[in-house]
């Protein structure tokens, strides 16, 4: 069975070399009970180490079953081990927390045994050791002469051919000594049991063999108590060519992913403080992961709630900007209201036209206006005359802006400029017929603006809200999403379209089985910060290349994917209505409390002076991104030294599963699925509460404020994040645990 020829061992410790055993010669059989005695220091550790292959050796060879073994990697050590090798120790290297039949299950899981097998087999051994009426026990609770009952129980239940002990009745008194040897030599019988022991006296009755080492050698080999079988010493010629490898009749020898899920749950829930304390871990870095992201969240919202004014041309302190809550549109009776609310100075109606510049040129000029209604007009005229037809407007800027003084100012007058004014490249044609100069004290803002026609002023409105609204048509029940400033699908204004009519491409017949869009209907869906509105309109015709210039002006090859609608019901998508408004105050030292004022009246109010410090935080919201994700990093470092430090007062258990024969990966898997319950148990928790104080039972501001913003997709993210993070958490964990050897493992729980 085992046969060493000249085997050393030595250990290498500070450069010196310490002899373990040297030159050991010994053949050992199936059916003997060995016994290893000596003084301590003799070897006799070393020389069990190496028969159970768990330490390696340097000379000479070691046969198993005829195989040789000096060639052996560490893997095929374990393989043998697993194979061969059942092990009791000195202090039981019990699971603890597990019953006795846990333990016992323990080592058939890991062996791949199916369930039934399982049951039946151990229920056998218990019975065979006698601990039936104590397989609910914990094994925590068990005397010691119980406790190394049940690790020889769980030697057994491997079925394996060796069975090594060292010491195993070093923990024990007398009487419980006497009943493992008899154990130990009934087993005996069919199997190999190995045991070293400094009391020979315990075992002497019962034993077939006793190998007396010292110092580091053999010093005695003697066959005892006649009558038991002993094998006769075989040449080491016919060990080497001997007979084959024995097969078995077991299990897979692999365990099975249901039973590292067993598992898993079981570590989970059996050591009570440790799952109390991983679930507050967990539940503290959910809180605070979720307030990393929810607050990148908010900041984000709201820039989003300022609409396009998260961003003001016009930045005058002295402005508040207003909007209705239930962002309905501004009437006039607003209007009056709003004016009359104490240092209110002015209410601009045409608010969001505050913020807008266009662009205003021809080949020589260039200026970047603001457009302004002629009603607004209230200046005196440097130049020029007041507009007498729609397309004349006037010009008003600083009397130092070059391109309106001097020889530049007779230039201006009386030209036609082309104005663009959407992202559409949609333009109007304006003749400049006067200049004037703003009184400083009048300037709303240093930029030049153009007074104009209101139906102009309408139309540039009407072309900011199709600029700044998401708009969705859908075609033969798909949606299409339209990008801004993108002409696929999306909508213009022509007069050859019948109101409640659409003009599509030709190419959109493509979506129906007939190949026609004439006649059929089509939803377009205008929504933005303020409203939302949706129409059905029915496809009046369709243009191709060669009739696409009687709808427009535009760049058929640029503009082939666009529709056109009645200009009625484009100003009914992209209204001009003013869902937003702005008042200046007289006295600036109190716009908090006018703000208060309008809050009263409810307005939604935002004074200008406020947006200064959110466009600081807007470049805040910018760095928040890379600032949650080192904050999430730094999290994921402290919840794993924490976990770690928990994990850790199982170094005991994960050496007894590696001794046991399991490799890492399925150790891994085990600790995944215990950190991935306790996550997700702590992630429901934080759900619940989150829950519970949203709909006002328990009342936690804190998460009120937190899961504000929180959307289903963001708690998807949530857990995604958390996820990561404890599986990132379990493999480092896992690897730690492999870092070192499986005799240094050992030698730990030892
Ligand atoms: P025993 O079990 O009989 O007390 P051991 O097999 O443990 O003896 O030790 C045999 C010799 O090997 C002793 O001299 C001991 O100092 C040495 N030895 C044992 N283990 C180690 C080790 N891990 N590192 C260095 N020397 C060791
Ligand atoms: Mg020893």
């Amino acid at each position: 069975m085992i046969n060493l020829r000249n085997v050393s061992k030595f250990y290498y410790k500070k450069g010196m070399i310490a002899s373990g055993i040297s030159k050991v010669n010994l053949q050992l059989d199936m059916g003997e009970f060995v016994v290893i005695t000596g003084e301590s220091g003799s070897g006799k550790s070393t020389l069990l180490n190496v028969i159970s292959g768990l330490d390696t050796y340097e000379e000479g060879e070691m046969y198993i079953d005829g195989r040789q073994t000096s060639h052996f990697m560490e893997k095929d050590f374990a393989e043998y081990r697993k194979k061969y090798i059942g092990n009791v120790f000195q202090n039981f290297n019990l699971v603890g927390s597990y019953t006795v039949y846990q333990n016992i299950e323990l080592i058939l899981l890991i062996n791949g045994y199916n369930r039934q097998d399982i049951k039946k087999r151990v229920n056998e051994i218990l019975a065979r050791v006698d601990l039936t009426s104590h397989a609910k026990t914990k094994a925590s609770k068990l005397s010691g002469g119980q406790k190394q009952r049940v690790a020889i129980a769980r030697a057994l239940a491997k079925e394996t051919d060796i069975i090594v002990a060292d010491e195993p009745t070093g923990n024990l008194d007398s009487a419980s000594a006497e009943e493992i040897v008899k154990l130990l030599h009934e087993i005996s019988k069919d199997k190999l049991v190995i045991v070293v022991t400094h009391n020979y006296e315990q075992f002497a009755p019962y034993v077939t063999r006793k190998i007396k080492m010292h110092d580091g050698k053999i010093a005695e080999d003697l066959r005892v108590n006649q009558g038991a079988p002993v094998v006769a010493e075989e040449s080491a010629e016919v060990q080497a060519t001997g007979k084959p490898a024995r097969t078995r009749k077991r299990a897979t020898g692999k365990i099975s992913a249901g039973s590292k899920l067993r598992l898993g749950l079981r570590n989970t829930f059996n050591v009570v403080p440790k799952f109390v304390l991983l679930l507050i871990v967990f539940t503290f870095v959910c809180a605070a992961v979720s307030s990393q992201y929810t607050s990148y969240l908010a900041q984000r919202a709201e820039a989003g709630n300022l609409g396009y004014n998260s961003y003001f041309i016009n930045t005058s302190l002295d402005r508040i900007v207003l909007k209705k809550a239930d962002n309905s549109k501004f009437t006039a009776e607003d209007y009056e209201s709003i004016s009359n609310v104490y240092n209110v100075k002015t209410v601009a109606e045409y608010d969001i036209l505050l913020d807008m510049s266009i662009y205003l040129g021809d080949d020589e000029f260039y200026y970047d206006v603001a457009p302004r209604s002629i009603d607004e007009f209230k200046g005196k005229l440097v130049a020029g005359r007041m507009p007498a037809k729609p397309g004349e407007v006037i010009l008003s800027g600083s009397k130092d802006d070059y391109n309106l003084s001097g020889d530049m100012l007779g230039k201006n007058l009386n030209r036609e400029y082309q104005v663009q004014y959407s992202i559409m490249e949609r333009t109007m044609k304006l003749t400049v017929v006067g200049i004037a100069y703003k009184k400083q004290a009048d300037s709303l803002s240093n930029v030049t603006d153009v007074y104009m026609d209101n139906n102009y002023l309408n139309d540039i409105m009407a072309e900011t809200y199709h600029d700044h609204s998401d708009l969705k048509v859908t075609i033969n029940k798909k949606v299409q999403e339209v990008y801004a400033g993108d002409s696929m699908y999306n909508i213009l204004p022509s007069n050859q379209v019948d109101e409640g009519k659409i003009v599509t491409s030709a190419e959109v017949g493509n979506y129906y089985k007939d190949g026609k869009a004439t006649g059929k209907n089509i939803k377009v869906k205008v929504s933005n910060i303020y409203y939302e509105k949706a129409k059905e309109l029915e496809v009046q015709g369709t243009y191709n290349k060669k009739n696409f210039d009687k709808y427009s002006d535009l760049d058929f090859e640029m503009y082939s994917g666009i529709m056109f609608v009645n200009p009625k019901d484009y100003s009914k998508f992209f209204t001009h209505d003013n869902y937003q408004a702005s008042v200046y105050v007289q006295d600036k030292d109190i716009v908090d409390e006018t703000k208060v004022a309008l809050e009263t009246l409810g307005y939604v109010a935002l004074p200008i002076k406020d947006v200064l410090i959110q466009i600081i935080s807007d470049v805040v919201a910018m760095l928040q991104l890379p600032i949650a994700i080192i904050v999430i990093l730094g999290l994921f470092f402290i919840a794993y030294f924490v976990i770690r430090l928990i994990l850790r007062s199982r170094t005991g258990y994960f050496s007894i599963l590696r001794m046991l024969g399991m490799n890492m990966k399925a150790m891994r898997r085990i600790t995944d699925v215990e950190l991935l319950v306790v996550m997700t148990l702590a992630y429901g928790i934080f759900m619940a509460v989150a829950m519970l104080s949203t709909y006002g039972y328990i009342h936690v501001e804190q998460i009120v404020n937190l899961v504000k913003y929180m959307k289903p997709v963001h708690y998807g993210i949530l857990y995604g994040v958390l996820l990561i993070m404890s599986y990132l958490i379990s493999g480092k964990f896992s690897r730690s645990l492999f870092k070192k050897s499986a005799m240094g493992t050992y030698r730990e729980v030892e």
